[in-house]
């Protein structure tokens, strides 16, 4: 595996991956490694993984700009990611028994409770996008369940992978209870189909759901799919035009616009249409594109020549059917995987781009005459990620709370994970979810124990 950087294409380091007997070995010991974990407690877990958040805070820096070297996101942004990650870590060590704790029923039988177990070793197959916050949003509730953890992070970032391994074992976690392989993705259904490994949750494209989902399914172990996304941003004439221009910027460019939630199609009432794409097209247009190491850099480069290769096919794709290029649209010359702020409008659903997920700083406008035709254009993908609406009419939001269909809505905000706030999709967007109590939830075993039954009760023969 190699580190490539996407400013300049330059090869930075180098790595080999596991050969199959190092997997296997990887595999037994993870395996032993749950054997005693499992049957340490909350208070230790919660201890190792404050310390994690310790560490990640202290080495933001030098993690952060190992990120913008592997993948191009912007230096301000990598170093903000890492210390999500330390309050990610933070909200599972002071939460994590709370939300497991037994749940006592009240049944016929003299007690009944619910119990919640870990399951064993967990597999997680992540993205580059955010190449520490989305292992850390998977680690903090599966580690803190009691369970083990194996990373196949994407290829492009070995590096973080392994400076992710680095801080658990920093943080005191007993080695291998969190272990990076580097492996390609023909290997994970191999290790999936592995008796020793019990679950799987992945983060990526749609094609890797359906391809890891399957074998999952195949194997009938629980599977985690959190995947692609075309979120709307729905504009109303009574928004708060000002903040609502400016969140759009940011929710369409944010990570260099390649993040699942990040806004990508912005359907826009007429009666605001114009103000709006005034507005929007001058905020895009003012984002300074360059070098992400640098603090005045608002969009550093994509992460491979490929994602801007199929970004840009798809601008070209969409003008050549007949949309209206506002701005951008254009590859730069030089060095690096740059691609501008781009918005096009007058799109149609026979381009690609109206069903597809735009990985790339690319914003679709679509105006539309009212609230109905708004709720349909947000629901005509078959993604159900997130979705941003704005208005102040309090029946508009319940309608669009009622009738958009994704894991998330989020009025007169932009969409964010947070700790605390589920974090999942629908439809091709994928299934289950991740972060708050929920997100623990996902890998447990939830035992029923009943015990005896209750004095008098009436025992029923047939079950
Ligand atoms: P990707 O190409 O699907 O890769 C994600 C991970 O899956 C990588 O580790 C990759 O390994 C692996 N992988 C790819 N194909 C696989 C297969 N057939 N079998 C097993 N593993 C496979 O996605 P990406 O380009 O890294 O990330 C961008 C995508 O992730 C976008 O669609 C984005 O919306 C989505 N995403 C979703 C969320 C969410 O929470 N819903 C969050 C972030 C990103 P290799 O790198 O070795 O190919």
């Amino acid at each position: 595996m190699h580190s490539v950087n996407p400013a300049t294409g330059e090869t930075f380091a180098r790595y080999d991956t596991l050969t199959p007997e190092q997997v296997e070995e990887r595999l037994n010991r993870d395996q032993t490694a749950f054997e005693s974990y499992r049957l340490t407690g909350f208070e230790q877990r919660a201890a190792w993984m404050t310390r994690a958040a310790e560490v990640l805070e202290a080495r933001a820096q030098e993690l952060g700009e190992l990120a913008t070297r592997e993948m191009g996101k912007t230096l301000a942004a990598a170093v903000a990611e890492v210390r999500k990650c330390a309050s990610g870590c933070r909200y599972y060590a002071q939460n994590a028994e709370k939300h497991l704790a037994d749940e006592q029923i009240v049944t016929e039988a003299e007690r009944a409770y619910v119990t919640y177990q870990p399951l064993g070793v967990v597999l997680s197959v992540m993205p580059w996008n955010f190449p520490y916050w989305q292992v850390f949003r998977f680690i903090g509730p599966a580690i803190m369940a009691g369970n083990v953890g194996l990373l196949k992070h994407a290829s492009n970032v070995p590096g973080c992978a392994l400076a992710i391994e680095d801080v658990m074992r920093e943080a005191g976690f007993p080695a291998d209870v969190f272990q990076t392989l580097l492996v390609g993705s023909r290997d994970v259904a191999a290790i999936l189909k592995d008796d020793r490994v019990k679950a799987v949750s992945l983060t990526g494209s749609e094609g890797a759901g359906r391809s890891v989902a399957g074998t999952a399914g195949a194997a009938i172990k629980p599977s985690v799919m959190e995947l692609g996304g075309s979120d709307p941003f729905i504009v109303m004439p009574s928004a708060d035009l000002e903040l609502c221009v400016e969140t759009a910027v940011t929710a369409r460019t944010i990570n260099n616009g390649q993040s699942c939630i990040a806004a990508k199609r912005f359907i826009v009432h007429a009666d605001i249409y114009d103000r709006f794409v005034e507005g929007f097209v001058a905020g895009l247009a003012a984002l300074k594109l360059g070098d992400p190491m640098l603090e005045e850099t608002d969009i550093g480069p994509l992460a491979t020549p490929a994602i801007r290769d199929e970004v840009h096919g798809l601008v070209q794709d969409a003008v050549s059917k007949g949309a209206k290029v506002l701005l951008g649209g254009e590859v730069p010359q030089g060095a690096g995987n740059y691609y501008p702020a781009t918005a096009l409008s007058d799109l149609t659903p026979e381009m690609e781009v109206y069903g597809e997920e735009v990985f790339g700083p690319v914003a679709l406008i679509f105006r539309v005459a009212d609230i109905g035709e708004a709720v349909s254009v947000a629901n005509a993908t078959r993604f159900g990620l997130g979705s941003s609406v704005w208005t102040q009419d309090a029946d508009e939001q319940a309608r669009f709370v009622r009738d958009i269909e994704a894991g998330s809505v989020f009025v007169n905000a932009m969409v964010a994970s947070d700790p605390r706030l589920p974090f999942g999709g629908v439809k091709a967007s994928g299934f289950g979810r991740e972060l708050s109590r929920h997100g623990l939830h996902e890998f447990v075993n939830t035992k029923t124990v009943s015990i005896g039954a209750a004095e008098g009760a009436h025992k029923s023969k047939t079950e």
